[in-house]
């Protein structure tokens, strides 16, 4: 019924999230609330490690994309479970950093990364720099020279492999602004480049083909294509890269009819074709990375919000608005984004009703979604949308000056505040 394990019904078919119930976290700390499992956020950390283990002997690491949803209690999860951490930005390096993450497993990207940020990753002694451009290349080996310091560094590569089609296709992708292309020479060229500085040492490769991808096939694809890159490099330079970095994406279930493979089957199939080529192209098994962001916070998180305004207009729709919207939950204005809501106070009732559940802004597309099942809902309930533990808080904006939500984490029958509410006086903080 639920696309979480940490959602269930208590006996008074109120939705619960572990064992607290939502109408009482509503209660007692006010909507729009985010609220997080912190089971189900170690469970799926969990799984990466575990896989990884079991289907690779444990030669990788998962790094968890931070920009998922990033604030300091989620890095620290993160890095108790044994994750790495994948940061985009000056800022998310920052809250790692501040969160007492490893800086040697930290992955730094981004296809654009300014000065200021390069040289916070080299004093923090980020473990990786994964490099997007000639550019950024030419500027790190400068600045590290500088300081007398080698970068470990990646390249990123886009592997030609479009994920987000019907029926994936291998082309395309030359056209996206993250990375060097493979089949242009591209980065062959960039590889040549960065093994030539002096301030830099390369050690591997990065891809990343997507996200909210339920089909295995592209990435094992990708998994052949860096792999022959591989050994092509080390045909054409002598360099035998150690690490290759395959990137997230992996497919999470907002809806029933979502049936994303489970992260078990993907590291099973994509060890053994890495053992394959391997095998067939003498190549040394490499040192794996995964970054999966989306599949580990996700399912982790609903939010609540209060029903105010109903309008049904008939013939057409009913409009349901509540107290948040597109400030914290910006996916379906983003890109249609899909969603499981319902009345958390009649959680096992026949959802009756058909609705587009609207925020508060001054926006005609300030949705949540349209048409969407619910159970009987009127001014007061309180309505739970389901999966947004993901991209939800790390895209909040503040529109209308809208405050953003509070955080609470929730493990077992514990409840703890983890970002606290934005008050007017914050938002008004930076003005002069
Ligand atoms: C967004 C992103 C991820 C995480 O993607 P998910 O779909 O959330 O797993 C990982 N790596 C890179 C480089 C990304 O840009």
């Amino acid at each position: 019924m639920f696309v979480a394990d940490c959602l269930q019904v208590n006996q008074e078919g109120h939705l619960c999230i572990e064992e607290q119930d939502t109408l009482e976290l509503a209660a007692k700390y006010g909507t729009p609330l985010y609220v997080m499992s912190e089971t189900q956020i170690r469970k799926n950390c969990q799984r990466y490690r575990d896989s990884l283990k079991r289907f690779y002997d444990g030669n990788g690491l998962a790094l968890y994309a931070s920009k998922a949803f990033c604030c300091k209690e989620i890095c620290r999860i993160a890095a108790e479970e044994g994750m790495g951490l994948d940061v985009v930005s000056g800022g998310e390096l920052y809250t790692a950093i501040s969160a007492g993450v490893s800086p040697e497993k930290i992955y730094f990207h981004g296809n654009n990364k300014t000065a200021p940020e390069l040289v916070a990753a080299l004093e923090h002694k980020v473990g990786t720099i994964v490099v997007d451009n000639l550019e950024e290349l030419e500027m790190l080996d400068r600045l590290a020279g500088a300081k007398n310091m080698r970068q470990e560094i990646m390249l990123r590569v886009k592997p030609g492999v479009d994920a987000h089609t019907h029926n994936f296709i291998r082309t395309g992708q030359i056209d996206s602004k993250f990375g060097f292309a493979l089949e242009t020479g591209e980065a062959m060229a960039a590889v040549k480049e960065a093994v030539g500085r002096s301030n830099v040492v390369l050690t591997g490769l990065h891809c990343h083909i997507g996200s909210q991808i339920f089909d295995t096939e592209p990435f094992l694809l990708t998994a052949r294509i860096m792999i022959g890159f591989l050994a092509q490099i080390r045909q054409q330079t002598g360099c035998e890269l150690q690490k290759l970095n395959l990137g997230g994406g992996f497919g999470i279930q907002y809806t029933p009819e979502q049936d994303p493979p489970a992260y078990e089957t993907y590291m099973e199939r994509v060890s053994s074709v890495i053992h394959e080529i391997c095998g067939q192209l003498e190549f040394p098994t490499p040192y794996i990375l995964m970054e999966p962001g989306r599949s580990i916070v996700g399912p982790a998180g609903i939010t609540l919000y209060t029903v105010g305004a109903v309008k049904e207009i008939p013939g057409i729709r009913t409009y349901v608005s509540v107290d948040g919207g597109m400030t914290d939950n910006p996916r379906y204005a983003l890109y249609q984004s899909e969603y499981q809501i319902m009345n958390a106070g009649l959680a096992l009732q026949e959802k009756t009703m058909r609705v587009t559940l609207a925020g508060r802004c001054c926006e005609s597309g300030d949705l949540i979604g349209e048409n969407l099942p619910v159970q009987h809902l009127e001014k007061g309930d309180i309505v739970a949308v389901l999966s947004t533990g993901a991209y939800n808080y790390s895209m909040a904006s503040h529109y209308n000056r809208m405050p953003n939500p509070p955080v609470v984490m929730i493990k077992g029958d514990k409840d703890r505040v983890i970002v606290r509410r934005e008050t007017w006086e914050d938002l008004a903080r930076l003005d002069v």
